[in-house]
């Protein structure tokens, strides 16, 4: 077995362990490797080893990836910041983005998705700390932008999308506030079945609060090397 086969097995042992003890069913948590600065190969490594889901932050980066790998049976997820003049490129050769926080994204989005392919999938990011430096819509604005981005013809609005600082004292804290606000949210939009959240080093917390989708890298792939 390759180490990116091996690390793949011990993180979805990881998420088994961790939905169990939450009392949840491991197959409702969907992995998504997170390949951002790793080569083609790697991706193609652990498409062998069974995993189907790839989340990239750099558009050039995984427009190579994208051009080059065998499209059936890859997903592909876009978690970075979404500026406009990316917007086409997501539109026509993703699965799913992470990243909305703004409207104006969103109806780009829709607008430039090419009718043969279904719907885009997409996540409203929430900056669930609040904190200035971080991308994300304020908890507060989610409720009115994720009904402005449901209506969206082209769009598939999933669900929420959120990067917490960590926490020591109650590492759980924030998919809390996450969790209460999706559910808030859904009272509204019983539709919505994604909640995008959980890395390497927390994904145990956000299973913990009713995460189904975890992004993990580093735990798959190893340490990236700094931008
Ligand atoms: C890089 C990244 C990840 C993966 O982080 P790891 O700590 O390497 O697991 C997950 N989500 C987003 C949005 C990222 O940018």
């Amino acid at each position: 077995m390759t180490e990116i086969a091996e690390n793949l097995v011990t993180v979805r042992q990881r998420i088994a362990s961790a939905a169990r003890a939450a009392g949840r069913q491991p197959e409702t948590i969907t992995l998504v490797a997170v390949s951002k600065t790793r080569p083609a190969a790697d991706v193609a490594a652990a498409q062998a080893a069974g995993q189907a889901d790839f989340g990239e932050n750099y558009l050039q980066e995984a427009l190579e990836k994208i051009a080059v790998l065998p499209r059936p049976g890859l997903r592909w997820h876009f978690i970075g910041p979404v500026q406009s003049n990316k917007t086409r490129d997501l539109a026509e050769h993703f699965d799913w983005v992470h990243g909305i926080e703004r409207l104006k994204i969103a109806q780009r989005l829709s607008a430039q998705r090419p009718e043969h392919l279904p719907p885009l999938n997409v996540c409203v990011q929430v900056n669930i700390d609040r904190e200035a430096s971080k991308s994300g819509c304020l908890p507060e604005d989610a409720p009115a932008l994720c009904a402005a981005v449901a209506a969206l013809p082209r769009l598939q609005l999933r669900g929420l999308m959120a990067i917490p600082e960590p926490r020591q004292a109650d590492p759980r804290a924030p998919f809390r506030q996450l969790r209460e606000l999706f559910e808030q949210i859904r009272r509204e939009l019983p539709q919505l079945d994604t909640l995008s959240a959980g890395m390497s080093d927390d994904l145990e917390a956000a299973i913990a609060e009713g995460s189904t989708m975890v992004r993990v890298g580093t735990s798959i792939f190893g340490s990236r090397p700094q931008k």
